[in-house]
């Protein structure tokens, strides 16, 4: 199963600025001052001892996952970065057919819903939609998106064939050899993690979740649900200051999510949900410390953690 990250960034979709790009220009100068980059092969080179991130962006859009198979597509969440998610689709389909979808919903708030107008592949009439949702009333939210009064197209020009799945919480989907099991999350107005399994591996693709002040057995349901599974994709918007300050906003940090997989046996830790204030030096800086603390409290453990980017590409 492979994962991609189409969106990233929480709240609001929050492209860097000329100010936070010329910072990293300045950055890779110095080091290239004492470098020999005199030829194309050799400045190759020394871009290539860099972290993406250091030369190119962590990513501005919003909410947008993707897990597929060679034969199934699922996506979870409809952030701006599903824009770029359907010029992809488009692209690859081209020549193969039609686009067939399984479209997962966290939540209806709009970081993670306002990128699907945006979604060439609805438009088109042999596009497959299925859109699975434990909030109920799904299809009216989608509407209300694009009442005219915010959008100009409403949901019945976008031709796709769509089906609306109204799932239970804790319940679990199969799509051909896929299984999708959720479970509720502390988020105002509730959110849903979903975690896929496929041939022995998973994934967990759970943002938008606070874990402060839960009942011991909620978190020990928490717990149980991410158990060994292979990626755990966790909301880490705050610091942890940030974290204790803002009670029942909704979100969570990276350290909470390092004693979380540390607990589960989580193998690989994905930082998603990156506050729209912050830009990339300092989500860099948040790993850093996520890292360090996983050293100092956890020394026996093999997790790994890293920032979710838009672009990375996981193997699970
Ligand atoms: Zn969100
Ligand atoms: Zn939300």
């Amino acid at each position: 199963m492979k994962v991609r990250f189409w969106g990233v960034r929480g709240s609001l979709p929050s492209p860097p600025t000329s100010d936070q790009i010329r910072q990293k220009i300045l950055r890779v100068l110095e080091k290239a001052a004492c470098s020999d980059i005199s030829s194309a092969i050799k400045r190759e080179e020394f871009l290539s001892k860099f972290d993406n991130w250091e030369v190119g962006v962590i990513g501005g859009n919003t909410s947008c996952v993707e897990m597929s198979t060679n034969d199934t597509l699922l996506i979870f969440d409809m952030g701006s970065g599903m824009k770029k998610l359907g010029d992809y689709l488009i692209k690859k389909h081209s020549s193969e057919g039609n686009i067939l979808a399984h479209i997962f919903i966290n939540h209806t708030h709009w970081d993670h819903m306002q990128g699907y107008p945006f979604f060439v592949p609805a438009y088109r009439p042999n596009t497959e939609l299925h859109f699975y949702a434990v909030h109920e009333n799904f299809l009216d939210r989608l509407n209300a998106q694009q009442d005219f009064r915010f959008f100009p197209v409403g949901l019945d020009i976008m031709a796709a064939q769509k089906h609306f799945h109204q799932i239970e919480v804790n319940s679990e989907q199969i799509i051909n050899d896929l299984s999708i099991k959720n479970i509720e999350l502390h988020h105002p107005g509730k959110s849903f993690a979903y975690k896929v399994t496929h041939n022995g591996r998973s994934a967990v693709y759970a943002t938008d979740a606070e874990y402060n002040n839960l009942p011991k057995e909620r978190m020990f349901e928490y717990i149980n649900f991410y158990e060994g599974t292979d990626l755990l994709i966790f909301d880490a918007q705050y610091s942890f200051i940030e974290e204790i300050q803002k009670v029942d906003w909704g979100h969570s940090s990276a350290l909470v999510g390092v004693d979380i997989a540390v607990k589960a046996h989580v193998k690989r830790l994905g930082l998603v949900h990156h506050a729209p204030e912050n830009d990339d030096f300092e989500i860099h800086k948040l790993l850093n410390i996520a890292c360090e603390y996983r050293r100092n409290n956890y020394p026996d453990s093999q997790l790994e953690i890293f920032i979710g980017s838009e672009g990375l590409e996981i193997e699970i």
